[in-house]
């Protein structure tokens, strides 16, 4: 069984019904000491205040949302995106957050070039390493699933990632979102690939079938299709012992709910099929 300990919740699981303030300490209330967190939402709470409630309520920040989009913009806009993302790299330490996912972007209306942009995403990434490293933050990769290949992503496997990885060295990791890799016949070889030194996330949810809504629809883990707990022990034997985070986006379903019942659902799911 998953070491009760290991649970963290994305803030985003909640972000319908709860605020920062309130996140922080609902999960902390259900017994949850890892909170994914959003920058929105830490500048609306305002940093100082955000860091007293975390360290009042004994909450480790397992990732800061996010740097990025970065590529498939004109030269302006990319570097207003790197400065940001320097910016969210400070933040990231700041919150002694684990990891600071980055977020490629695609492609733009007018191009087709999908090699261009993964270009242009590692030499983005290249730039941002030696901040990041600096600050003692890991920069992480999280490939998105194939359907968001268009606008939102040019990373969309674990082995694109992994190669990105081989590529730059030291300072990147991955994060394995289940809700984006499930499908992928080389997953297993690629986690084992990336192994305990660049597994720096592992993100839950489930994939339902029909599925409604190509970003607001995932499921609560056992409603869908994904092998949570295979993936999981995957992880886990490639050397993983971090954190698995509870990510949920349900505009028609869980963020409708009450909060705290959500909660509860997430770590009893948690326990019985991760
Ligand atoms: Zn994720």
């Amino acid at each position: 069984m998953l070491d009760p300990k290991r649970i963290a919740i994305n803030q985003a699981t909640t972000r319908a019904q709860w605020d920062f303030r309130e996140s922080v300490e609902g999960y902390a209330r259900h017994g949850v000491r890892g909170i994914g967190v959003w920058r929105d939402a830490i500048e609306r709470c305002g940093m100082a205040d955000a860091k007293r409630l975390l360290a009042d309520n004994g909450m480790t920040v397992t990732g800061l949302n996010r740097a990025g989009p970065v590529v498939g913009l004109d030269e302006g806009a990319r570097r207003a995106a790197l400065d940001d993302a320097r910016r969210a790299i400070d933040q990231a330490a700041e919150l002694s957050a684990a990891c600071l996912p980055v977020l490629p972007g695609s492609l733009r209306s007018k191009s087709k070039d999908m090699n261009a942009v993964r270009i242009q995403y590692r030499e983005a990434l290249a730039e941002l390493l030696s901040p990041a490293r600096k600050a003692g933050i890991t920069l992480a990769l999280e490939p998105l699933h194939p359907m968001l290949a268009a606008d939102r992503s040019c990373m969309n496997t674990m082995a694109d990632a992994n190669d990105l990885c081989d590529a730059l060295g030291q300072g990147i990791g991955i994060i394995v979102d289940v809700y984006h890799v499930w499908w992928d016949s080389r997953l297993e070889a690629e986690i084992r690939r990336a192994g305990k030194d660049r597994l720096v996330g592992f993100h839950v949810s489930d994939w339902l079938v029909p599925t409604r809504d190509l970003v607001f629809d995932r499921g609560m883990m056992g409603d869908g299709i994904i092998d949570l707990r295979r993936i999981r022990r995957w992880a886990d034997g490639a050397g993983y012992e971090g954190p698995v985070e509870v990510e949920i986006y349900s505009n028609l379903d869980w963020w409708t709910k009450n909060p705290h019942s959500v909660v509860e659902v997430c770590l009893e799911r948690c326990r019985s099929v991760v």
